[in-house]
């Protein structure tokens, strides 16, 4: 493997050998609350790199733009190189987590319509919530860019709620990235959307197939992952 460009929490970016790509690589390592709880769950890296490839190529085939350039093996994609844009775009369609304390929203309460918010990307600071004005402010995208990324976000939405719906499994809420490829000069998707990133409920039942297991103890993290993986091939095979 080349270099180690960035070793990050649940992945690690490598240097390929052209100048204009990276390899990204799933680690096994869990983490939560801002790195504070951290586990090695063995599988987990090939588990998302499956379930993200598998996401990552429906988006595609339905117009989204991705870094995603090929899949290299069971935990490795190769990715165009990116300058990450600082912030996370969180969709929500179902009341949970940070929003039901937040708010005083009951989990599990289903939205009016689908919520887009912005978060600082930084692991210091907590990921803090951020407005559109406080990030132009600072600079760290221009309303335009904010304006695309919202609107991606909820095309992905409509998307990825349609896929989960096949698939049996209700889309509670996910994290995207964004950056802005370098080759290209246009804004495209990037990082993971996995268990990792999503809440993810049974659609009949409302148990929880995603990293809230982890986050809150409640055991048998990867089972739930790997029911979303097979759902979603089995998506595939209809
Ligand atoms: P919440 O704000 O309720 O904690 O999270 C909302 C959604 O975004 C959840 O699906 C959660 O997994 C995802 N999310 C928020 N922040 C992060 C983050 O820093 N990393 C990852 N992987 N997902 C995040």
């Amino acid at each position: 493997m080349n270099g180690i460009l960035y070793d990050g929490k649940s992945k690690t970016l490598y240097n390929s050998d052209d100048e204009n790509s990276y390899i990204m690589k799933f680690k096994d390592t869990a983490t939560a609350f801002d790195g504070k709880k951290k586990e090695e769950l063995e599988g987990k890296g090939k588990l998302n790199a499956a379930i993200s490839n598998i996401i990552y190529d429906y988006l595609a085939k339905n117009g989204i733009k991705t870094h995603i350039i090929k899949i290299l093996d069971e935990e490795s994609v190769l990715v165009k190189k990116t300058e990450i844009i600082l912030v996370e775009v969180i969709v929500r369609n179902i009341a949970a987590g940070s929003f039901s304390k937040k708010y005083g929203i009951e989990e599990g309460i289903l939205l009016k319509n689908a919520s887009v918010e912005f978060s600082l990307k930084s692991d210091e600071l907590g990921d803090p919530m951020i407005n559109e004005s406080q990030i132009t402010a600072i600079g760290i995208a221009s309303k335009e860019e904010l304006d695309y990324l919202s609107e991606q976000a909820l095309k992905i939405n409509s998307l990825l709620c349609g896929l989960f719906e096949k698939a049996g499994i209700r889309l509670v809420d996910f994290k995207l990235e964004f950056g802005r490829s370098a080759s290209e000069g246009e804004i495209i998707l990037s990082d993971e959307i996995s268990p990792d990133s999503c809440r993810l409920w049974d659609i009949d039942t409302n148990k929880k197939l995603d990293k809230d297991r982890f986050r809150r103890d409640m055991g048998n993290v990867l089972d739930g992952y790997r029911d979303v993986l097979r759902r979603l091939e089995n998506v595939g095979q209809i």
